[in-house]
C-alpha cells in the first residue's frame, strides 16, 4: 500500500525521534517536564533558600559561571567535545542555585545553562535535551527543600561555625544525586536498549557517581563561598579548572583505551589488563585461556562487498564476540580483522567451547547484503598451577595454533599448549 510521507507513521517518526522511543519512556519524561514546570512554579514561595536581596546578581552570576565552565571545558578538550557527554557544569551550577536562591528561579537558570550547553557542543536529541533539564530542575528542587529542612530556622548555609550549614549542603548534594540517578535511571530503562547504550554504560559505572557528588559539592562549595563572600568566588576559578579536568578525565582514558571502530579493547590496554588477569590466576593456582581470532578470506569480503560494509563486518563481528564471553574476559581489536581474547579460570577444554561458540556466533552473525563471514581461532590454554607461561607466550602459541586451523582449511578452532617462545621461520601466506 502506498502512502504519503505525511500518513507515515515512520516519516513521523524520522523526523520527531521522541516518537520512536517506547510509550511509557515518553510517559515518563512528558510527567517529569510537567512537574519540572509546575512544581518550582507553585513552590516558589514554600520552598527555596536565601530570598538574597541580590537575586538578580546572584542568578546572573550563577549563569556566567555555567557558561564559564562549559568554555573552559571545550578549551581544554580542544573543542572536540563528546556531544553525549552530560556538562558536568550544569549540575554544579543548578545545585548552587537550589541552594542560595528561591526555587523558581531553577527553571529559568537551568534553561539558559542548558541552551549554552547545547548551542556550544552539546548533541543529543532535543527530547533528551528537555527531558535531562527538567530532571535537574526536579533534583534542585528534592535538594532546595532536604536543605531547607536540615537549616531550620537559619536562613543561609554559612551561619556561626558553619557545621548546620555544612550538613545542610551535603545532605542536599545527596538528595539532588538520588533524585537525579532515578530519573535519568527511569529513561535509560524504560526506552530501548540501543538508544540508550551510552547512558546505560554510564549509570553502570560506579566512578560516574563520585565524580558527580564530587561536580555537586564543588556547586555546594562556590554557593558558601559567594553567600560569606563574593569576591572570593574568584580565587575558585582553578578549583573549577581542576575540577573540570577531573571530568574529562574519564572519558578520554575510555577513548584511549578502545578500538574507536569496534568498542573493544586496544591491543596494548588489552595486553596491560590481560598480565594482570593472567598472573592473578597463577598466584590463586587457576587455569586460563587465550584465544587468537582471525577472519577468513576478509580481503575477498572488501574487495566483493567494499570497505565500508567490511567495517560494518567487523563491527558485527566484535559484537558476536562481546555475546559468548564473561563479564570479566578480556576481549581486543589485535587489529586489522584479528580479535585476541584472554579467558581467566578457563581450562583447555572450555576454553575450545567457548571458542567454538564465538566461530558459530560468527558465522551465523548477520552481515550487510545478507552476507556471512567465517573464522579461524587458535586456543591456547595453561593448566592449574602452571607458572612459567605468560600472557605473550600464551599468544603466541595461540597465534600459531591459528595458523593451523587456517592451513587444515579455515573455519575451525585449533589449540596449542604454551610453548617457550623458539626462534621461527616466517610463514609463507
Ligand atoms: P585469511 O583467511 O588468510 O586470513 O585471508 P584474509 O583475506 O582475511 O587475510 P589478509 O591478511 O590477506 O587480509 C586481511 C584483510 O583485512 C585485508 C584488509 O583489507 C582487511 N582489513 C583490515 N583492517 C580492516 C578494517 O579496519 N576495515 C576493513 N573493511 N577491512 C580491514
Ligand atoms: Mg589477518
Ligand atoms: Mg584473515
Amino acid at each position: 500500500m502506498e502512502r504519503s510521507d505525511s500518513g507515515d507513521p515512520r516519516g513521523r517518526e524520522r523526523r520527531l525521534p521522541f516518537l520512536r522511543t517506547t510509550p511509557v519512556c515518553q510517559a515518563w519524561v512528558s510527567a517529569a517536564v510537567l512537574a519540572a514546570l509546575l512544581v518550582p512554579l507553585l513552590l516558589d514561595h514554600e520552598v527555596g533558600n536565601g530570598h538574597t536581596r541580590y537575586e538578580l546578581l546572584t542568578v546572573a552570576v550563577i549563569i556566567a559561571m555555567s557558561v564559564l565552565n562549559v568554555e573552559i571545558g571545550r578549551l581544554l578538550e580542544g573543542g572536540a567535545a563528546d556531544g553525549q557527554r552530560p556538562h558536568k557544569a550544569l549540575s554544579t551550577w543548578s545545585f548552587a542555585c537550589a541552594l542560595v536562591l528561591s526555587i523558581g528561579w531553577l527553571v529559568p537558570v537551568v534553561a539558559i545553562s542548558y541552551a549554552h550547553a547545547r548551542w556550544r557542543g552539546m548533541r543529543v536529541p532535543l527530547w533528551k535535551w528537555v527531558g535531562s533539564a527538567a530532571y535537574i530542575v526536579l533534583a534542585g528542587v528534592a535538594a532546595a527543600a532536604v536543605v531547607q529542612s536540615v537549616l531550620g530556622d537559619q536562613t543561609s548555609i554559612v551561619y556561626g561555625d558553619g557545621l548546620r550549614g555544612l550538613a545542610a549542603v551535603l545532605a542536599g548534594a545527596g538528595t539532588f544525586l538520588a533524585v537525579e540517578t532515578l530519573l535519568f535511571h527511569g529513561s535509560a530503562y524504560l526506552n530501548t536498549a540501543d538508544d540508550e547504550h551510552w547512558l546505560r554504560q554510564t549509570l553502570a559505572r560506579p566512578s560516574f557517581y563520585v565524580t558527580e557528588l564530587g561536580v555537586l559539592l564543588v556547586g555546594g562549595l562556590s554557593a558558601a563561598v559567594w553567600t560569606a563572600g563574593a569576591w572570593f568566588l574568584a580565587l575558585l576559578l582553578p578549583v573549577f579548572v581542576l575540577a573540570q579536568r577531573a571530568v574529562l578525565h574519564e572519558p578520554l582514558r575510555e577513548r584511549a583505551d578502545h578500538d574507536d571502530k569496534t568498542g573493544l579493547l586496544r591491543f596494548g590496554s588489552w595486553h596491560r589488563l590481560a598480565r594482570v588477569a593472567s598472573s592473578r590466576c597463577r598466584q590463586r593456582g587457576e587455569a586460563w585461556s587465550v584465544l587468537f581470532v582471525d577472519l577468513d578470506h576478509f580481503k575477498r569480503f572488501n574487495d566483493t562487498w567494499g570497505h565500508l560494509a567490511g567495517d560494518l563486518a567487523l563491527v558485527t563481528v566484535a559484537d558476536a564476540i562481546r555475546g559468548e564471553v564473561r563479564k570479566d574476559d578480556l576481549v581486543a581489536r589485535f587489529g586489522g580483522e584479528e580479535f585476541c581474547v584472554l579467558l581467566p579460570r578457563a581450562d583447555a577444554a572450555e576454553a575450545l567451547g567457548i571458542a567454538e561458540r564465538i566461530r558459530v556466533a560468527i558465522g551465523a552473525a548477520d552481515l550487510p547484503g545478507e552476507q556471512s563471514v567465517t573464522a579461524s581461532l587458535g586456543v591456547s590454554s595453561t593448566g592449574p598451577g602452571e607458572r612459567s607461561v605468560d600472557v605473550d607466550v600464551a599468544l603466541l602459541a595461540a597465534d600459531r595454533a591459528l595458523y593451523d586451523a587456517k592451513q587444515a582449511g579455515r573455519d575451525r578452532t585449533c589449540a596449542r599448549p604454551p610453548a617457550p617462545p623458539v626462534p621461527q621461520q616466517p610463514r609463507a601466506s
